[in-house]
């Protein structure tokens, strides 16, 4: 008699599990996969339920028909999770995308008006409807590249009304979507156009205005200060982070993207979860990241978008055993990007990870930099059941082969997406 299971995958080439150690993965530990071969997996009741050799598998489970998938020697892998996004915006960019290419860099479009500023006033003059539909579909297509879980940042509002609104969008966008949204306060994005010249002000109205209200009315978990030249200083970062850690936010931080004015030291002293970007970074802070424990989110994909051809350096972060992260930065200016498999392929051919190193990063390590590892991220009994299928005879081809999608199938707390073909005999035995 078998017992009866949700949905039951078999047949996998290979079922990269990431093993049983829970912890963020660092230095020669980063790339430890833990491959069952002519593997399979049984998820029940929204978890992963059982692992192990295929035979094994199907002759204790069974599944519905439409539950379960032959995954014809392809790859089983945990599903993605994005740990660094801006997807919930009204409207593109493509104009500053063509200045870009007529030689004009980022933050002189950002200085005259554009960037970040242009999209806050898109966002403020949208319904909600639009911004919903926009980023649902944002959504739809990190799926199909095999993400399960999306961080998403507010910061296109930046009053407190507006971004409160963000807020309450961005919940309203996981009830919605079968994707897992973990929400992220980044009201310290840029200074909006009435605060330009008050800055003080608008450093006054986060602390005392919007995290009070963002830690009593919303369910962001964490609060995101994007420190840089010209944008927020170490100072009026501090200010921000240290009075959302009074509230109970956990902290990320915009980290030396462009200048090094201290960003990576600071996450370090205050223990943020992660800090991101770091193209910039000195020596001191990445020991600063190391000795605080701080996950580095690496973003090559945002450095490609820019044609910068400056990236982090993630090599040396690995080698100095600083767990690495990775994710799209998904937005419309600096970042169009949905795709995590692209983001791995650039990882590798431009910060200098392994095949087996970006995998880590982009589940493992970026479900702990949402603060999610203890739950998702590995295939392992009890863990949740957010898996991708991919038509690929080893994990090295989501890297290898880049551009587009592997995915045949997602699974999402156990449900199948789309649903798969029935099994025939011929093709189940
Ligand atoms: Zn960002």
């Amino acid at each position: 008699m078998k017992e009866r299971v949700d949905s039951l995958i078999f047949n996998a080439g290979q079922v990269v599990t990431m093993g049983q150690e829970p912890g963020p993965r660092r230095g020669p530990e980063q790339s430890r996969l833990d491959i069952v071969e002519d593997g399979a997996v049984a998820t029940k009741n929204g978890r992963i339920h059982a692992v192990g050799p295929s035979q094994d598998l199907r002759s204790a489970f069974e599944a519905p028909a439409e539950q379960t998938i032959d995954a014809e020697r392809g790859v089983v892998l945990p599903g993605f999770t994005d740990p660094h996004t801006h997807l919930l915006f009204a409207g593109t960019r493509e104009h500053e995308f063509e200045m870009r290419c007529q030689g004009r860099s980022y933050m002189e479009i950002a200085a005259e008006g554009g960037g970040i500023r242009s999209s806050v006033r898109s966002f403020r003059a949208a319904a909600d409807e639009a911004i919903l539909g926009q980023s649902l579909r944002r959504l739809d297509r990190m799926l199909h590249y095999g993400t399960t879980t999306v961080e998403v940042k507010s910061g296109y509002a930046l009053s407190t009304e507006q971004e409160m609104r963000a807020l309450r969008l961005i919940e309203e966008l996981d009830q919605r979507h079968p994707c897992d949204l973990v929400s992220t306060f980044l009201g310290a994005h840029e200074f909006p156009d009435e605060y330009r010249e008050d800055r003080e002000a608008y450093v006054r109205i986060l602390t005392d205005e919007m995290l009070p209200r963002v830690a009593a009315e919303t369910n962001a978990r964490f609060c995101d200060v994007f420190c840089e030249a010209g944008v927020f200083d170490v100072e009026q970062t501090r200010r921000v982070v240290e009075k959302a850690q009074k509230l109970g936010l956990r902290l990320k931080l915009h980290a030396d993207e462009f200048e090094p004015i201290g960003g990576a030291e600071l996450a370090g002293e205050l223990g943020a979860v992660s800090a991101d970007h770091l193209l910039a970074s000195t020596d001191q802070g990445l020991e600063a990241l190391r000795d605080g424990g701080v996950i580095a989110v690496c973003l090559p994909g945002t450095s490609f978008s820019l044609g910068k051809h400056v990236y982090a350096r993630g090599r040396k972060m690995i080698e100095m055993g600083i767990p690495v992260a990775l994710a799209t930065d998904c937005n419309p200016g600096s970042s169009m990007v949905d795709s995590m498999p692209l983001v791995l392929s650039l990882a590798c051919l431009e910060i200098g990870l392994t095949p087996a190193e970006a995998v880590v990063a982009a589940t493992v390590n970026s479900a702990h930099a949402v603060g999610e590892g203890a739950d998702r991220g590995r295939i392992v009994p009890g863990l949740r059941a957010d898996l991708q299928i991919l038509e690929a005879p080893s994990y090295v081809s989501l890297v290898y082969h880049l551009g587009g999608s592997h995915v045949r199938w997602v699974v999402k707390d156990g449900r199948v997406f789309p649903p798969p073909p029935p099994v025939t005999t011929s093709s189940a035995t």
